[in-house]
């Protein structure tokens, strides 16, 4: 089965929204081993739906709409539809009902055209809409599959996790079960990670392996198809084995996870408070920390030390170090962590001193940052490090490094 997605809205068109839906959904497919070929954006509009509805006809078994199902004169994706199969709209009961509760529910007033909403497909299945009021649809043609889904992707995602899967994967020929996991790599490009496992993604069969390089990471997706699931999971195991028998050292996690995710847990697990030292990323480390929640317990404090006179004076880098050294050094990155845990009484303390860019600093170039990790009872380490990628980049990278070197 291959699907099409067709994202209804002339204000996507127009650029005044991101296709976040296409993007949501694609990424289910993916999990329930659906393809999918193509995306199409089409605005509020009867004639140009229509004929991308033909076209999507011509390349794929399942079309997936979203938008356009709202009370308004512009939603016309529903209408558009019946008219092109020939079926007509019904009034759904059900529907109605919760139409009328939710403006009750939220003592606003029911217009005429708010019935429109409780309009359906004849002969489809109604997908219920628990955080909006219009349901979506699913409707097996012929020789197609449609699925109707609304446009607020806070009714479309939800509406899509519960029928979603079911709905898609019970027409299938076989029953066969398709589960997924993902692999996250820090530390290690996408070029070198390929190159690594190049005779396991060239033999790749059953699981498949796609390799995806995102934002400073590089995930595998590995999607294993078996009638019994335990296969199936043995199946991902096998592979994911191979794969961390090569590249483990840079492995950091599975699915949605993060690296600050991964970190907090280690420093749950592990009983361990932490504070921060912050010259070139200002901050950023402990915004990411305290955005994890039950996170902020961990973290004792920390301290912005843009200045010179903030790292000798509040976290007391000794004189000797700024003048011999320079502030952009593996021995100041060493003082700040170590001091800045002995002044919270943390466990551990983690230093970011470097060059952010774009101007050089003490003869460094933009990109060098020392990394200071202090852990009581063991040596302070230094990592030093040289990214490239603009100011921005070398502050979140930085950050994403030391949350590596902790975990490590
Ligand atoms: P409503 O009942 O709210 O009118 P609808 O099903 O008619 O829902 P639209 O009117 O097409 O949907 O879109 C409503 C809102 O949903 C848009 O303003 C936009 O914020 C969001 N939206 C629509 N399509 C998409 C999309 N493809 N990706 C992300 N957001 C979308
Ligand atoms: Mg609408």
């Amino acid at each position: 089965m291959n699907a099409e997605i067709i994202a209804v809205g002339s204000e996507l068109l127009l650029g005044q929204i991101v296709n976040s839906n296409a993007r949501f959904i694609s990424r289910q497919l993916a999990d329930l081993g659906i393809n999918v070929y193509y995306h199409t954006v089409v605005g509020d509009n009867t004639d140009r739906l229509k004929s991308a509805i033909e076209v999507a006809e011509t390349r794929a078994d399942l079309l997936i709409f979203t938008g356009g199902l709202g009370p308004t004169k512009d939603d016309l994706t529903k209408e558009t539809i019946a008219r092109h199969l020939e079926t007509e709209l019904e009034l759904d009961n059900d529907a109605l009902v919760s139409i009328e509760e939710y403006f009750a529910r939220t003592r606003r007033t029911m217009t005429e055209n708010n019935k429109k909403q409780a309009l359906v497909l004849k002969g489809s299945k109604i997908l219920q809409n628990e955080h909006g009021m219009a349901p979506g649809m699913l409707y097996q043609g012929e020789q197609h599959k449609y699925m109707l889904l609304p446009g607020p992707p806070k009714e479309m995602e939800p509406m899509f996790l519960k029928y979603g899967h079911s709905a898609l994967q019970l027409n299938k020929d076989d029953e066969e079960v398709i589960m997924s996991r993902v692999l996250r790599f820090f530390g290690i490009g996408e070029a070198m990670l390929e190159t690594e496992i190049m005779d396991i993604l060239d033999a790749q069969d059953n699981p498949t392996i796609a390799p995806l390089a995102g934002d400073s990471e590089v995930t595998l997706r590995l999607t294993a198809k078996h009638a019994q699931s335990q296969t199936a999971l043995e199946m991902l195991n096998e592979t994911e084995e191979k794969i961390l028998s090569r590249v483990g050292t840079y492995f950091y996690g599975y699915d949605d996870t993060s690296l600050v995710a991964e970190l907090s847990k280690s420093l749950v697990d592990n009983k361990l408070t932490i504070a921060a030292a912050e010259s070139l990323t200002g901050g950023m480390f402990q915004k990411e920390f305290t955005s994890i929640a039950g996170a902020g317990s961990l973290l004792k404090g920390g301290v912005v030390c843009y200045t010179n006179e903030v790292k000798a004076k509040v976290l007391k880098v000794k004189h000797k170090t700024i003048e011999n050294d320079g502030v952009v050094s593996a021995q100041c990155a060493a003082e700040l962590a170590e001091n800045v845990a002995d002044i919270m009484n943390a466990d551990i303390g983690i230093s970011f001193t470097g060059v952010a860019g774009p101007d050089e600093l003490e003869g460094h170039p933009a990109g060098t940052v020392y990394i200071g990790l202090s852990l009581k009872g063991h040596p302070t380490k230094v990592e030093k490090l040289n990214l490239g990628g603009g100011r921005a980049a070398v502050r979140t990278r930085s950050v994403l490094y030391g949350c590596h070197f902790l975990l490590k």
